[in-house]
Order: C-alpha cells, then structure tokens, then sequence
C-alpha cells in the first residue's frame, strides 16, 4: 500500500500521558489512538497487527476443535440476574437502560450467555463435550484504565467456554486449552510464563493465568530458583517453617509509643527489628469486621483473607470504623482486649510470636512482651500472609524469588457454579438429569498486542517479529522528486505485489531523515531504500533488528527477500 493513501500519524514527540514503551510506540507510529480514556480506536497499522495475532489465536482454537462464534456485546440484565453476578460484579459492569427502560449490560465477559445457550440447545450427554470461542469487545469500566491497551475499558479478548460431562472431560478439555495457549503465546514469539493462579472462593478448581515476563507486568510472579514451581502471589501458599524463641516469657507491659503510628516507627522506638512486632489491620469482610494479625514485617494477602471467609468483598476499614470499633486509630491496633464480637484471625507465623509488641487499642500506646494465647485469643490461624522472596517453595524446592508478569491469558476450571445457578442440565447415560461442568478460557487479544511491544522494541521504535508485523517490507524512495528513483521504486513496489510480498510504499513527498525516522519507529522488518545507485538498479536492503544492511540489485530482490521474510 501507499504510504501517502494510508493513515499512519506519527509522532515525533512522547505523548504526555504514556508511561510504558508499548503505549508511547503504539501511539507515536500511528497504530493507535485514544477516544477516551481506556477506548482506543486500531487505526490501518494497529489493526493488521490485530488480525494477525486473532489469526494465530484462530489457528491454535480450530485446531482443538473449539467453535467459533459471536455472542451479543448487549446482553439484557435477566441473565445476570440469574447468577447472582447483576448485584456481585460491581462497577466495573457497564450498565444502560433502552428505550422502554429495559436494562442491559455491555458483555465484560459472556458465561451467562453461553450458558443460557447450552441450556437450552444442549440436552444429552452425547453432545458433549462441546467448546465454543470468540474474539470479540469486551467493556470493563476499571477504576484505574491505564498502559493504553494494556488496561483498557474495552478491548478485544478471545474468550472460549467448554462444557463437559464430567470432571475428567473437563480436565481433558483444559489441558488441551493450556497446549493450546503455549502455542498460541510462543508463535507469537513472546517470553512468557504459565503460572499457578487463584481460584477464588467460587468453587473453581483448577486456574493458570499466562504471564508475559516484563518489568512493567502489573502482577508479582513468585517462582522456585530449582524448580517450575510458579504462582501468582496472589495465591502463593507459604509452607515457611517458623521457629519459636525458647526465651522466657516476660510480663507483659503497655508503654508509651507518642506519635508513632507505621510499624518501622514503633520497631525503632521500642528497639526491636519489624518482626519482633505484631500487625493488627481491620477489615470488612463483606459486611462483618474481622481484625488480621500478622508479623510486622509481613504483609496481609486480602485474597487468603477472602477465600478463608468464601467472602465476596474484602477491604481495609476506614479509620474512622476503626475509631468507632476499638476506640483506637490506625497505629495503635492490637488483638488485646478487643471487642468481642470482633474475630481475630492470625496468620500462621503469629503462633511463633515470644515477647512481641503491639498496639494497645489506646491511641499512642503499645504493649511489650506480648505472648499470643497467654495474652490474646486468636480465633483462627491461618496462612494469611504474601509470601516473600526468600521464603521456601511452597513445593518444597528451592527458594521462592519475584517477577513481575502481564497477564495475557488465563484458563479456568470453573466448575458447575453457573451451569447450577441457570439449570443448565443433560440427560446422562441411565435419563437423568445431570448439571453440566464447564472451563472457560481467555486471551487478552489487543493487551497481547501490547506485550508484544514491549518485548520487541529499541530506542527507535518497535522491532515486530516478521510474521506479526504490519506489512513485510518498507520499500522507500529517498527522493521522489528524481524521475530514476521514482521509477525504480515504483517497478519494485509492482513486483512485490506481484509476488504476494505485504509491502509498504513510502512515496510521501519527505525528506529521507524522516522516512527514516519513521520506518524505524513503525518496525517492519525489512527495509529497501532507493537511493542514490538508482540509475545502476542497485538499492539497499537494511534488517531493522539487527541493522544489517546490503546493496542488491533489483533483480536479485525477490529471491534476497524470500530468505528472509
Ligand atoms: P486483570 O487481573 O488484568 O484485571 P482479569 O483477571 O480481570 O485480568 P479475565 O477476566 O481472566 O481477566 O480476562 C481474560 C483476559 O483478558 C486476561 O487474561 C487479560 O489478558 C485480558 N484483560 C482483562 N482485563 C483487561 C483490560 N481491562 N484491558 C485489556 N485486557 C484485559
Ligand atoms: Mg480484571
């Protein structure tokens, strides 16, 4: 295609607002622009990148013998309704209203639409197992949309939903999901990593999230240096085994601790290191306060917390719930003497705990010599914890360290929870009815776009992996202007076409340094230049990853590119 039939607006200058490389490159070389914060329209570049991976994605789904189709971005609000999930999953539902008031939500995700589907064309345990797949807008309204497509609030996902008859079927079904996945993530050349992921308190068994490794990754990935081991430390178990001081426990003693409220305060102050001090944080779990009591030194996992509780929300009290509970503020917590119609749930390292501090639920007050048990009563203990580097592999390997990942696809085990919850049944072998079991599976499409990106990029822009990139060649003609070069350029720009060859025909009226410029920035893998030797027929040929560059004669182009494209 021509460059100046096309719109491709680059940029010369880093837009304000973009924090990461693949924002500030999908931005400056015109492959997309922002509509509105979190919306973002694929302009001609952006969206042959797109269809490329959707291809691949198309490829490795068919392949299994996945269905494609398209299920409605509308969905009306009954069949949220039905699962529960109108009321549960909050703010981040788009929500409107048509004409006769009807209401309606903009699919964030389509279980209750597929389900309904199977429900009602589905009745016999023959027809399964059964997978169905689409690639299609998804709306979120998240709280913070940021990264450009990274964290969009609507973006395009592959999401993909088995039905099974059985728990063995569905963990076949997931296996081949996950191959499918490593395929799916290696063919589009991207360094990446299956983790362990949570799977909540919904039931779900189960659950691997896909993790491109990058620094600007918004999770922590916890992995074994001698083994495979990797999880989500969202979900990370801690097998830590803690030791108790044998010291003698001393009298327990409430001291003075005026203005310090963080943890490191009351550790200096009082001469201790962090650990030697206990944490009391209050939280509302779903409508109920429960005050967690950790080691100073580690940091609550709110997800344990939830899924101890089978809670639907978890979150830190206000301080002023706090004040009005304990009679204490933030600072001064502590699990002695608390009300009693507070549980207290400790995690497990508290039980090791000689000779502590903490709070005196008295503002500017602390307890020394705190013993758990002789002192304070702990409902329950638990591991409650994140876990840290340093910390033993939970599978009993090694020594667990951090990375940070983007999460670009996830595959769960989800279970019978919503094929229940809309009675979606089949006759089984002997006539009876029997709920259905179901996996479902997504790739964030445009967000892989954007892994994609920061994988393969340099100081001058995006360096795309040949079968990814938006056109194969970048042919250029230095000067348009001289009748030798423009004629050479355009009789190499017939017989790329001719040849099949995705070629883009920079014939913009420029000048070289910004041709330059922007075929750098925009990243197709290779580059012909017309230029000065254009009468002799000869013309340069430059690899943009590696910046290897030749003279060739036209003639012997086509069987040049063939290598290497
Ligand atoms: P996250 O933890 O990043 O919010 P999620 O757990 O909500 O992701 P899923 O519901 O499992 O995501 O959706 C499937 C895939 O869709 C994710 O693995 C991710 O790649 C992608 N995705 C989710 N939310 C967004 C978003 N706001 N923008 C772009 N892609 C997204
Ligand atoms: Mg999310």
């Amino acid at each position: 295609m021509r460059q100046s039939n096309m719109l491709i607006p680059t940029l010369k200058e880093i837009p304000a607002d973009a924090e990461i490389k693949s924002h500030q490159l999908l931005v400056r070389g015109g492959f997309i622009r922002q509509t509105a914060s979190g919306v973002y329209s694929f302009l001609p570049l952006g969206k042959r990148v797109l269809r490329k991976v959707e291809a691949i994605i198309r490829e490795e789904m068919d392949n299994i013998g996945a269905n494609e189709m398209i299920m409605p971005a509308m969905q009306p609000a009954e069949l949220w309704k039905e699962t529960g999930r109108w009321n549960n999953f909050g703010p981040e539902l788009m929500r409107l209203n048509d004409r006769h008031d009807r209401e309606f939500a903009l699919g964030a995700t389509h279980e209750e639409v597929i389900t309904s589907i199977i429900r009602d064309e589905i009745k016999s345990y023959k027809r399964l197992p059964l997978s169905v797949y689409q690639i299609q807008t998804k709306f979120r309204d998240e709280k913070r949309p940021r990264f450009g497509l990274m964290r969009g609030r609507e973006f395009v996902m592959k999401d993909a939903y088995s039905f099974h008859d059985s728990y063995d079927s569905l963990d076949q079904g997931y296996q081949k999901m996950y191959q499918a996945y490593e395929n799916i993530f290696r063919r589009c050349g991207l360094d990446f990593r299956p983790v362990i992921a949570d799977s909540g308190a919904m039931g779900g068994k189960d659950t691997h999230e896909f993790m491109v490794l990058s620094e600007v990754g918004e999770d922590t990935i916890a992995y074994s240096d001698s083994s495979d081991y990797a999880a989500n430390i969202e979900m990370a178990p801690v097998h830590a085994s803690y030791q108790k001081d044998q010291a003698d426990l001393k009298e327990l003693q409430e001291v003075a601790t005026p203005g310090k409220k963080t943890m490191q305060e009351v550790a200096d102050f009082l001469g201790h290191p962090l650990e030697k001090g206990l944490k009391a944080l209050l939280f509302k779990v779903d409508e109920k306060l429960v005050l967690v009591v950790t080691r100073g030194d580690h940091e609550v996992n709110d997800i344990k917390l939830k899924n101890l509780y089978q809670a639907e929300t978890v979150e830190l009290a206000s301080e002023e719930e706090t004040k009005a509970a304990f009679g204490a503020g933030f600072g001064s917590l502590g699990p002695i003497d608390q009300p009693e119609d507070i549980d207290v749930v400790a995690d497990n390292a508290v039980k090791y705990a000689v000779n502590v501090s903490c709070g005196a639920n008295k503002d500017g007050y602390h307890f020394i010599n705190v013993n758990p048990e002789r002192d304070f009563i702990v409902n329950t203990y638990a591991d409650l914890r994140f876990i840290q580097e340093g910390d033993s592999s939970p599978d009993g390997k090694g020594t667990i360290q951090f990375a940070r990942g983007i999460e670009v696809g996830h595959v769960f085990k989800l279970g019978s929870i919503y094929a229940e919850r809309m009675g979606a049944t089949v006759l089984d072998e002997q006539g009876k009815a029997k709920t259905v079991v179901m996996g479902c599976y997504g790739i964030g499409v445009s967000r892989t776009l954007a892994a994609i990106v920061e994988q393969y990029h340099d100081d001058r822009g995006i360096t795309w992996p040949a079968h990814l990139a938006p056109f194969h060649v970048h042919l250029l003609a230095m000067n348009m202007k001289k009748p030798e070069q423009k004629q050479l350029a355009e009789k190499i720009y017939d017989s790329l076409k001719a040849a099949g060859v995705e070629v883009l025909f920079d014939d913009r009226a420029e000048r070289a340094g910004v041709k330059f410029a922007d075929s750098d920035l925009i990243g197709i893998p290779l580059r012909i230049t017309v230029g000065k030797r254009a009468d002799e027929g000869i013309v340069e040929l430059k690899q943009r990853d590696t910046g290897e560059q030749s003279e060739v004669h036209e003639a012997e182009l086509l069987g040049k590119l063939n290598n290497l494209v």
